[in-house]
C-alpha cells in the first residue's frame, strides 16, 4: 500500500524564488543530483572498507536521457536508502534544506551563494514537474522503495521491486525544460560540472565495450607533481581550456596542511597586447565544479591565468560578501600568490634566457599583479625587467639610484631620473641624441606601463622618478647652459599666440636646431585628462629648447623681418615634428611658411 504524506514546509514560496534566482544557471541541478550519487558511492565504499558490507567491483553512475518520455535519469550503485531514510533525508532534509537556503539567501540580500550549495536534491524541481526515486539500501533486509512527488505539496512512498543496490532518480521534465532530455545537452553539462568526479559516469551507455565514461576520475592535479610528465600537463591544459597554444609554464599546487589545496595554474601565451586578457580559473570542491573566476576567492590578477583549483576548505555555503572577509580564504589566496611569485623567481634565477623569452607574455600579468597586490610586488620587485636602448633586458631596480636621505632632499637633491621611451619610432630623434651622448633609457611600450611606472615611483619615492625621453634635456646632453636673450626674444615673438616657453641650451649635437620638451608631470596630467575625456587635448608645459650650438640657429640672428620670423617658425615645427604629429592647423601653417621660403630661396 502506498503511503501519502504532506510536505510540511511551505514550499509554495520557495519555488518562485529558487526559479527566479537560478534562472540563468538552473543547469546546476545536474551537478547536485550527480554529486549525491557520487556521495552515496563514497559512503558505500567506506562501509566496505570497514568490513560492514561486501565491496563492489565496479562503482558507476549512469545518466540516461529519453527525449520521447521527456525524462532524465541518474542512477548509482551506492549505499541506497531504506524507507525511513527516504522519509528523513529526502522528504524532510532535502525540503527543509531548501527552505533554509531560501531564508539565508533572502537574508544575504540575494547576492548569490557560491556554488549554490545547500540546495541539493530539491534543485531538480527547477526543471522537473515530478520526480521519482527508486532506491534499495545496502541493508539486505530492507525492501526497495519508490518515492514520488511534484515537489510542491504531496508525495507518495511505497515498497517496490528494484534490481541491485543503489538509487535511481527519474526526473520528469517540465515541458519548457525538455532540452534536458537531449543527450548532447546533458553531455555538455556533464563535461562542465562533472569532468573530474571520482567515479565513472556513463551517459546513455549501450552496454557494449565501446561505452566510455565521460569523466576523468583521477584528474592530473590530484597526482603528485613528481609523477606528472610535461606531456601530461600540456594535454590536461589543452583538454581543459580548449587552448591549442601551448602554455608557457605551470605551477602545480599540492598542499594538505594547514589547508587542503590542489590545482594547476597555467601561464598562457598572450594573444594581443592591447588589453589584459581574461583567463579562466575554474574552482572545484572535491572534484565537483563550482564556478569560474570567483573574485572573492581568487586574487583578481590571477584570473589572467588559466587554471583549476580544488579547495574543499573554502566555505562555499556562505554569501559572497562574507567569503571576502574569511580568514581561511585570505590565507589560501595569499598562498597561491606566494607560489606564483616563487615560480617566477625560480625561473628568473635558474633559466634567465627562458625567463626573458617569456617576459613579453608575462609582463602584463606581473605588472598588473603588483598594482593590485603590494605583497606580490614585494616578492617580485627584483625580477621585473625592462629592455634598455641596447635591447638588453635588465632588472628595473638596476636603473634606480641610491636612496636619497633627509638632508639631501632638503638640499633639493632629487631621486635618480630614469628616462623611458614609449614609442621608439616617434621618439627617434631623442633616442639618437641619447645614444650619441652615451645615455641609456628603458623601453616602456605596453599599455600598462604608464600606470606601472607611477606605481614604481610611489613604491620607491626616494630612489627613482621616470621621465619620458622627451621630457627635458638631460645634463649629459648639453655642454653648459648658454642663455641667449636675443634668441629667446626672436623665438618668443615668432611663436606669439602659442603656449610654448622658449629657452636656450648649448647641446653637444650641433645638428639639431631645437627640441621640444614636455614636462613629465604636465604630460601625464593631460594624458589622464584625455583618457577620462575631461578636456580637449590642450598641451601644457611645452618648452622649445633652442640649440645655440646649431649653425642654423646662429644664422637666424643675421636674418631680418619676415624671413627671420618664418625661419624661426620652421625650426619650431621641425622640433615639434620630432615630438609628435602636427595638428591640421599646424600642418597648414607649416606648409605655407615652407613654400614661401622655398619660393624666396629659388628667386634669389
Ligand atoms: P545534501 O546532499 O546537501 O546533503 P540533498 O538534499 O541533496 O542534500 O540530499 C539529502 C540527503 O538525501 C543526502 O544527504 C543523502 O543522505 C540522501 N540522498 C540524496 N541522494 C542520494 C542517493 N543518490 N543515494 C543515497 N542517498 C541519497
Amino acid at each position: 500500500m502506498a503511503k501519502t504524506g504532506n510536505i510540511q514546509i511551505s514550499s509554495e514560496n520557495m519555488m518562485p524564488i529558487i526559479k527566479k534566482w537560478l534562472y540563468s544557471d538552473k543547469d546546476i541541478f545536474l551537478r547536485e543530483i550527480v554529486s549525491n550519487a557520487s556521495d552515496a558511492i563514497t559512503k558505500h565504499k567506506k562501509l566496505a572498507e570497514l568490513g560492514e558490507t561486501a565491496a563492489e567491483e565496479k562503482y558507476r553512475i549512469t545518466v540516461t536521457t529519453d527525449e520521447k518520455a521527456k525524462t532524465l535519469t541518474v542512477e548509482d550503485n551506492g549505499i541506497g536508502m531504506t524507507e525511513e531514510e527516504v522519509e528523513k533525508y529526502i522528504t524532510q532534509i532535502a525540503f527543509s534544506g531548501a527552505a533554509d537556503f531560501v531564508e539565508k539567501y533572502e537574508k544575504a540580500g540575494g547576492d548569490g551563494i557560491i556554488g549554490h550549495f545547500g540546495l541539493g536534491f530539491y534543485s531538480a524541481y527547477m526543471v522537473s514537474e515530478n520526480i521519482e526515486i527508486f532506491t534499495k539500501s545496502y541493508r539486505e533486509d530492507a525492501p526497495a522503495v519508490h518515492w514520488s512527488s511534484d515537489g510542491e505539496s504531496t508525495y507518495t512512498i511505497e515498497e517496490c521491486e528494484k534490481e541491485g543496490r543503489g538509487t535511481k532518480v527519474v526526473m520528469h521534465l517540465a515541458p519548457e525544460e525538455k532540452e534536458f532530455s537531449k543527450e548532447f545537452e546533458i553531455r555538455r553539462l556533464l563535461n562542465k560540472y562533472c569532468s573530474f568526479m571520482p567515479y565513472e559516469i556513463y551517459l546513455d551507455p549501450k552496454g557494449t565495450e565501446e561505452d566510455k565514461p565521460v569523466n576523468t576520475t583521477l584528474p592530473l592535479y590530484l597526482k603528485q607533481p613528481k609523477d606528472c610528465t610535461e606531456e601530461e600537463y600540456k594535454t590536461f591544459y589543452r583538454e581543459t581550456f580548449r587552448d591549442y597554444q601551448e602554455p608557457l609554464f605551470w605551477i602545480h599546487l599540492n598542499m594538505d596542511y594547514p589547508f587542503n589545496l590542489k590545482g594547476i595554474l597555467y601561464f598562457p601565451k598572450v594573444k594581443k597586447q592591447v588589453e589584459l586578457e581574461r583567463g579562466q580559473v575554474k574552482l572545484y570542491c572535491n572534484q565537483v565544479y563550482i564556478a569560474d573566476n570567483i573574485k572573492e576567492v581568487i586574487p583578481e590578477f590571477l584570473m589572467l591565468l588559466n587554471g583549476v583549483l580544488d579547495c574543499p576548505d573554502i566555505p562555499l555555503n556562505v554569501s559572497r560578501s562574507f567569503l571576502q572577509n574569511d580568514k581561511q580564504v585570505q590565507k589560501i589566496a595569499a598562498h597561491i600568490t606566494k607560489k606564483v611569485a616563487d615560480k617566477l623567481s625560480e625561473l628568473f634565477r635558474n633559466d634567465r634566457a627562458r625567463y626573458e623569452s617569456c617576459w613579453q607574455d608575462l609582463a602584463n600579468f606581473v605588472k598588473f599583479g603588483c598594482i593590485k597586490d603590494d605583497k606580490f610586488y614585494d616578492r617580485v620587485k627584483d625580477i621585473i625587467i625592462y629592455k634598455n636602448l641596447a635591447g638588453e633586458y635588465r632588472p628595473v631596480e638596476s636603473f634606480y639610484g641610491d636612496e636619497i636621505g633627509e638632508e639631501e632632499s632638503k638640499e633639493g637633491k632629487e631621486p635618480r631620473a630614469v628616462y623611458y621611451v614609449s614609442d621608439p619610432n616617434t621618439q627617434a630623434q631623442y633616442v639618437k641624441m641619447f645614444r650619441d651622448a652615451g645615455l641609456d633609457a628603458i623601453l616602456c611600450d605596453t599599455f600598462i606601463d604608464p600606470h606601472f611606472i607611477s606605481y614604481l615611483e610611489y613604491k620607491n619615492p626616494k630612489r627613482v622618478r621616470f621621465l619620458r625621453i622627451d621630457a627635458d634635456v638631460d645634463g649629459a646632453l648639453k655642454e653648459e647652459s648658454a642663455e641667449d636673450g636675443e634668441l629667446v626674444g626672436i623665438f618668443t615673438s615668432a611663436l606669439d599666440g602659442k603656449k610654448v616657453t622658449v629657452k636656450t641650451e648649448k647641446l653637444k649635437d650641433s645638428g639639431v636646431a631645437a627640441v621640444v620638451n614636455v614636462a613629465e608631470f604636465m604630460r601625464r596630467m593631460s594624458e589622464m585628462n584625455s583618457f577620462y575625456r575631461m578636456s580637449e587635448d590642450e598641451e601644457e608645459g611645452v618648452t622649445l629648447v633652442v640649440n645655440t650650438a646649431s649653425p642654423a640657429v646662429q644664422a637666424l640672428k643675421t636674418a631680418e623681418g619676415e624671413t627671420r620670423r618664418a625661419a624661426a617658425m620652421q625650426i619650431y615645427y621641425l622640433a615639434l615634428l620630432a615630438y609628435r604629429r602636427l595638428k591640421p592647423e599646424e600642418l597648414e601653417e607649416f606648409s605655407r611658411t615652407q613654400s614661401d621660403m622655398i619660393e624666396k630661396y629659388l628667386q634669389k
